[in-house]
């Protein structure tokens, strides 16, 4: 059981009249499901209140059309209608004894109102946050006393609904009771703008006006941000202080952050666990009421010495819940190396932000709780005794036999390598990524306790080595590797200069290539130990994280560096991950020099040529060698290999060979992970539809 030192994560807590019965909070995050999928959405809250999280809250959830957060789906309070579907996650949280949370908000000139065509409204006349080309009309006092009633008409919804704390939001620049707040949105001369005061004006009302209307059943808590890192523009530390000392003791519940989004959920790149608390160690001193923050806690040892030391009451989490639903259970019951910590990869995040259903690279059951059926903990038995030979120990391969073992299948896993986790052992050692081995750590540590599950190192399989083996099921994740031909999204026949032309059969690519040219080099090279030297051309044509990691760790040995890319911006995958500014920000502080819009078009000895990709332009450029991020090529050769002798495989007693993952086709480590994961739910179910998922209807809508 349980080690005494975590008995404080374990005590009760009251929220206004209701009562958290542990420590363990999950805050509002968004999902990509929302008001479009209550059902997916109520399963997914509900996994969480099973592993023992006390308090399980919604995303942000709109009070009224005029605030419509399109194409982002969020929660949905609009009318009477919306409470169903809220009801829904309300009780599947309370069957587990967990409080539900919603988090009411209003995003004036941060919604879109794309869905409902309504005007947007702000404290004063300002263009939409998201670049529409739009602008927010100024609200006057009828407007506000109109918002004031839309937020006290959602939170007695939000009560009937079922839900146990109800948020009032002024966090992530995403709310006009934080907007209110802000120098640079509310140049108001009333009662609203001006002094701090008068800023705060409205924040106050709305915190008595929930108090009112449902404080007696209801707690009532306040997400605030306290700083924005904006300068005077923003909400500042100082100031944010005097906020606090203002309003201490008006709501139930402190949950305190800093803003925007992509200062409060860091990835692991850019800040470690508990990285906020500098930010928000003063308010317990400010306030008498609970207190939560978050820092992707996933150490119990941080999170009991941050309720010690007086920082928070609650350990508040987004991330760690979705990586590990059942962490607060796993800490309860004393089986602290099961716990699935976060890796900060944020790929949770681009569900929401690419308007999809949440995924996390930790955890493939997350989002598939309702659509596929799958548990993060419980998998089906298997569908009856047999042999599994998994060819490749990178995250698929892992992820693949551990699932496969915890069904019960007789599992072998074949590595070439003298180390398991591929790409994942070998990105963590570039700058920045070290928490990727996480994903290869519990997947071993859960391996490691499974009798049916052997693993072989140094165990390079032919096609004869599988056919020899005589599994009945043979699942290879090879993996894949950086292609040197420059081939990609931008350049369809590789790169002739750099010796990479694709077409040979055709005269003017191959004539084109030319024999001098700087090194090329791949991120293999560099995963590998083969670093260039002199300034490298980095070359990203992938847009993801790749380019800037590697431009980093040549500038850690010195090399002088330039980022080349086709697209318009750097790094453009990462908007969706919240990496992007970070990444700008390290590129400019350590001197790599970028270049957006230009192709590589020439090479010769000691310097390459790119040209804009618009104008035609052309820049020279000296360099002492080339480093493609282009595209990454499938490691299929077992797989094709042993399709070509599918006719041996009844005598070797095969009956599946399946590929996945990376050597299926390359994609980020969270996919390798749910191919794994999917290849063991599947093995042995049969298909019952082409669609291999649950889907929500909208035919009772007539
Ligand atoms: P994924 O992301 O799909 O899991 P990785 O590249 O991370 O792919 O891992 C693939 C692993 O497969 C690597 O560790 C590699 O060494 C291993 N591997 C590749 N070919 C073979 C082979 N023929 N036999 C055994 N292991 C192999
Ligand atoms: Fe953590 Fe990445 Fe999972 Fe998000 S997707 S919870 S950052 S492991």
């Amino acid at each position: 059981m349980r080690d005494p030192r975590y008995d404080v994560l374990f005590t009760p807590m009251a929220i206004g009249p209701v009562v958290a019965k542990n420590r363990f909070f999950q805050v509002p995050h968004c999902n990509g499901m929302g008001h479009a999928m209550p059902l997916a959405h109520a399963a997914m809250r509900e996994v969480k209140a099973e592993g023992g999280w006390a308090v399980i809250s919604t995303e942000e959830c709109e009070i009224h059309p005029s605030g419509d957060l399109t194409p982002f789906v969020e929660a949905r309070l609009w009318d009477d209608r919306d409470i169903p579907a809220l009801a829904l996650m309300a009780d599947k949280v309370h069957a587990h004894g967990a409080l539900a949370a919603i988090e009411l908000t209003h995003n004036g000139p941060t919604a879109s109102n794309l869905f409902s065509r309504e005007v947007l409204i702000a404290p004063s006349h300002q263009p939409s946050k998201y670049g529409y080309p739009t602008q927010a009309r100024a609200m006057d006092k009828a407007d506000i006393r109109d918002y004031r009633r839309w937020h006290r008409e959602a939170a007695v919804r939000a009560m009937r609904a079922g839900m146990d704390v109800v948020y009032v939001y002024a966090a992530h620049d995403l709310s006009l009771a934080m907007h209110f707040l802000q120098r640079r949105r509310n140049h108001r001369t009333d009662e609203y703008g001006g002094s701090l005061e008068n800023r705060v004006r409205l924040l106050r009302e709305l915190l008595e006006d929930t108090r009112e209307a449902v404080g007696h059943r209801c707690g009532v808590a306040l997400r605030f941000a306290t700083e924005e890192m904006l300068g005077p523009e923003g909400v500042e530390l100082a100031e944010a202080r005097d906020i606090v000392a203002m309003l201490a003791e008006l709501p139930d519940l402190w949950d305190v952050n800093v803003a925007a989004w992509y200062n409060d959920s860091v990835p692991s790149r850019f800040a470690g666990e508990g990285a906020q608390e500098p930010f928000v160690d003063f308010v317990k001193r400010t306030t008498s009421k609970p207190v939560v923050g978050v820092g992707r806690f996933t150490s119990p040892d941080t999170m009991v010495s941050q309720i010690r030391r007086g920082i928070v009451d609650f350990i508040g989490a987004a991330r760690p819940s979705i990586a590990d639903p059942f962490l607060p259970k796993k800490i309860e019951e004393g089986r602290l190396d099961d716990l699935r910590e976060c890796i900060g990869c944020n790929v949770c995040v681009s569900g929401d932000n690419t308007i999809s259903p949440i995924r996390c690279t930790q955890n493939p059951s997350m989002g598939e709780e309702w659509r596929k059926g799958w548990h993060p903990e419980r998998i089906a038995p298997k569908h009856r005794e047999a042999r599994v030979l998994v060819v490749g120990g990178g995250p698929a391969g892992l992820e693949a036999a551990r699932a496969l073992g915890q069904r019960g299948y007789d599992v072998s896993l074949a590595e070439a390598r003298r180390e398991l986790g591929g790409r994942v052992t070998r990105e963590a050692r570039l700058p920045g990524l070290a928490e990727w081995s996480r994903v290869r750590d519990w997947r071993l540590g859960q391996i490691r306790k499974m009798p049916n599950v052997a693993t072989y190192l140094d165990s390079p399989m032919t096609a004869q080595d599988v056919l020899d083996f005589g599994a009945e099921h043979v699942v290879i994740a090879t993996g894949c590797h950086w292609r040197r031909d420059g081939y990609g999204r931008s350049n369809g026949l590789g790169i002739a200069a750099l010796g990479g032309a694709i077409s040979v059969a055709d005269p003017v690519a191959a004539k084109l290539a030319v024999s001098a040219h700087p090194p090329v080099f791949t991120l293999d090279d560099l995963m590998d130990g083969r670093w260039p030297e002199g300034r490298v051309l980095v070359f990203d044509d992938d847009y993801g994280y790749y380019a800037g990691v590697a431009a980093e760790a040549l500038r850690a040995r010195g090399n002088p560096v330039v980022l080349a890319t086709p697209d318009d911006v750097v790094g453009a995958w990462g908007g969706h991950t919240l990496e992007y500014r970070h990444v700008r920000k390290r590129l400019a502080a350590l001197d790599v020099a970028t270049r957006v819009s230009v192709n590589l078009v020439a090479a010769e000895s000691g310097r390459v040529t790119l040209e804009d990709v618009w104008t035609g332009r052309q820049e020279h450029l000296a360099c002492g060698a080339v480093l493609l991020v282009t595209a990454r090529s499938p490691e299929d050769a077992l797989y094709l290999a042993l399709r070509e002798r599918e006719s041996e495989w009844r005598d070797a007693g095969i009956v599946t060979v399946d590929c996945i993952g990376d050597a299926q086709a390359p994609g980020m480590i969270v996919h390798a992970v749910y191919a794994g994961h999917r290849h063991a739910q599947e093995l042995g179910a049969p298909r019952e539809s082409e669609v291999a998922f649950r889907r929500h209807f909208h035919h009772d809508q007539a």
